[in-house]
């Protein structure tokens, strides 16, 4: 991980390894494809809510509109990345056009329950729901683990490596992960 502020200390006055890591614009291919993952796992996940628990429906679009909306304003707007096209789908610019930056505010356990909560019903519901049809099911399970993948190699990769923000680390399950697939190269 990036060390917050680092200076190489050489007294010429430049940024030294501080600059070096700057967060790095994200590859637009690998950017293509993780938003084309997410998409597919989303648009077939609601189809599959619809079409075999069309009750659920309202749940998994509540799921839908909080993940896009109050998860928003309880992580993007306290994040280092808001306003920013971030590796995590571009979204600290949808942040910034719904909500002003929280500076000084961090992820909390309104943020934890939100994410948490809107992620599992997005990700679970489907999978309820397709159970009994299995061409469905591991249609959407392939979409959630591709979904999955790409994010994890993709956005989680980098941000153990470039985020400063110290709740990533501590709280979010992916980053750990992340660290366990891949170890910084010494
Ligand atoms: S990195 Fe994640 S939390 Fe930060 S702005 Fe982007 S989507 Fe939001
Ligand atoms: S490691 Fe966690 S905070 Fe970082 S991009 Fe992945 S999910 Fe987001």
């Amino acid at each position: 991980m990036r060390t917050p502020d680092a200076v190489c200390g050489c007294g010429c006055g430049c940024a030294g390894e501080a600059e070096q890591d700057d967060w790095p614009e994200p590859d637009k291919g690998a950017m293509r494809f993780l938003i084309a993952s997410g998409v597919w796992m989303l648009a077939y996940g609601g189809y599959a809510v619809a079409r075999r628990r069309p009750r659920w429906f309202p749940l998994w679009l509540a799921a839908l509109v909080t993940w896009f909306t109050l998860c928003k304003y309880l992580i993007c707007t306290r994040c280092e990345n808001y306003g920013k096209a971030c590796d995590f789908y571009y979204l600290g610019k949808w942040a910034a056009r719904l909500f002003p930056a929280q500076p000084g505010r961090s992820l909390d356990t309104a943020g934890i329950i939100a994410e948490g909560g809107s992620v599992a019903v997005l990700q679970f519901l489907p999978a309820l729901a397709t159970l009994g049809s299995w061409r469905m099911f591991f249609t959407f399970i392939a979409a959630l683990v591709t979904n999955q993948g790409a994010q994890i190699s993709i956005c989680c990769r980098r941000c153990i490596r470039y985020s400063t923000d110290p709740w990533k680390r501590e709280t979010c399950p992916s980053y750990k992960l992340a660290e366990k697939l891949f170890p910084p190269k010494v």
